[in-house]
């Protein structure tokens, strides 16, 4: 079959290496100069946060917006578009150990590097009765697959000894040996290059304009290079895959996508003291902060990152108070090991499904298939989404069990 993959980032190039595989014969579009851009730091310059907060909101306002989003989620487990926490953890971790089983395949099939920054990964709990809630789902977690250690504070201070400074403030916390989160570059640049190598066609600088349907299927979809100039272009089956720019594809179509949208908030600091930085990746689950040592060009830094939902009517501008807020909690958990005067900050807009898992699957349009709205995980999930789908636009059966989208 001729298969088109709508969008060329992560996503859609482990959609385009899975669907090369099974035999298609693949083309991915992408506006971008280069495949798997923003997994690769190569995407358009991140919004920048304004210098000033934004205006205060009112008690008012914002007691109207909590409601609404309470809501929303009743309604949501009502219709069956949302699922519960306890489900969602689980089609979670099925979907994550699927994708990391699909990685160490690809690694030693094909030789793709995986560059492991850190020696693991830590959930981090300074609040007592919300570490007490998450043992109670730990052993169905691991009976699923997840290899996850409950840590006394004595334990995680032993293996990640940043965290000495909590010392009497530390609840607990789960431990992962294998980092789940690693940095996408060198991957995305592998699983590029093995697509190509595969036969997988890239048009890049190519955006997509409008996708034409006709009897209940694409018929073809409409395209602009960078000079305007439009192209149409014919295949058997679509793959969206466009990340947040799927959505008004989507609905022109008539295909419901009810996404939420995340704002990451991502700081990052120059390390002043190497020996008190953390080695694991931290997951601090009080101001939900991931942390975690990067590589630049300029030497090791700490990045911190935080997805925060908007409110419906929240406007697109990033709020400068989380930033205050994260500076201030990695101040509490790591003192002094940061210069925040050297801070810098950026901020993304991504999306995640309402259902709070990514979009896989089929839609009403027959030949037209989706991978989106990962969320926050989705270097995490790339390949087992991407294996994921390339199974059903195929018509084989997907390997996991997963809350597919089916049309
Ligand atoms: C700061 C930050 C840190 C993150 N950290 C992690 C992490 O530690 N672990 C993890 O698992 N995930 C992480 N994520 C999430 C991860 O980046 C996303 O989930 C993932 O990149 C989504 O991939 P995607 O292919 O769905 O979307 P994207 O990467 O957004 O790709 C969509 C592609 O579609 C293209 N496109 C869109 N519209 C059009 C159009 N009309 N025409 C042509 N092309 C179009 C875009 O150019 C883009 O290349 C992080 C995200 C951010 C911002």
């Amino acid at each position: 079959m001729r298969v088109i993959v709508l969008g060329g980032g992560l996503l859609g190039v482990a959609s385009a290496y899975y669907l090369q595989q099974l035999g298609h014969e693949v083309t991915v579009i992408d506006r971008h100069a280069a495949p798997a851009a923003k997994a690769r730091g190569m995407a358009s310059a991140p919004s920048r946060p304004p210098l000033a907060p934004p205006p205060a909101r009112s008690l008012c306002r914002t007691a109207i917006d909590g409601l609404r989003r309470r809501l929303h989620r009743v309604s949501g487990y009502l219709t069956g578009v949302r699922h519960r926490p306890a489900a969602r953890l689980e089609h979670m971790v099925r979907l994550a150990t699927y994708s990391r089983e699909t990685v160490h395949e690809l690694r030693k099939e094909a030789g793709v590097s995986q560059d492991l920054r850190s020696a693991g990964w830590m959930r981090v709990y300074t609040d007592a009765k919300a570490f007490e809630a998450f043992t109670h789902s730990v052993r169905r977690l691991q009976a699923l697959g997840c290899s996850l250690q409950l840590l006394s504070p004595e334990q995680a201070i032993g293996i990640e000894p940043s965290l000495q400074h909590l010392h009497g403030h530390l609840a607990g916390a789960a431990f992962t040996p294998e980092d789940t989160s690693r940095d996408p570059a060198a991957f995305a640049a592998s699983l590029a290059f093995m697509c190509r190598a595969a036969g997988v066609r890239f048009l890049m600088n190519h955006s997509v304009v409008q996708l034409h349907a006709r009897d209940g299927r694409i018929d073809h979809v409409e395209l602009a290079n960078a000079d305007g100039e439009r192209s149409l272009l014919r295949a058997d089956a679509y793959v969206l895959a466009l990340g947040t720019g799927s959505v008004p594809h989507a609905q022109a179509l008539g295909i419901a996508m009810p996404l939420r949208r995340m704002r990451e908030y991502s700081i990052v600091l120059p390390i002043q003291d190497m020996a008190g930085a953390p080695q694991v990746m931290l997951n601090d689950r009080h101001e939900r902060l991931r942390i975690r040592r990067i590589e630049t060009p300029e030497g090791e830094r700490l990045r911190v990152c935080c997805t925060v939902r908007l409110a419906t009517d929240a406007q697109d501008l990033p709020d400068s108070t989380h930033f205050a807020r994260m500076l201030a909690r990695v101040e509490t958990l790591l003192p002094g090991v940061v210069d925040p005067s050297r801070a810098e900050f950026s901020s993304t807009l991504h999306a995640r499904s309402a259902s709070g898992m990514p979009l896989i699957g089929r839609t009403p349009v027959r030949n037209l298939f989706l991978n989106t709205a990962p969320g926050a995980q989705g270097w995490v999930n790339a390949c087992g989404a991407g294996k994921s789908i390339a199974r059903i636009v195929s018509g084989l059966s997907p390997e996991v069990e997963f809350a597919f989208a089916k049309g």
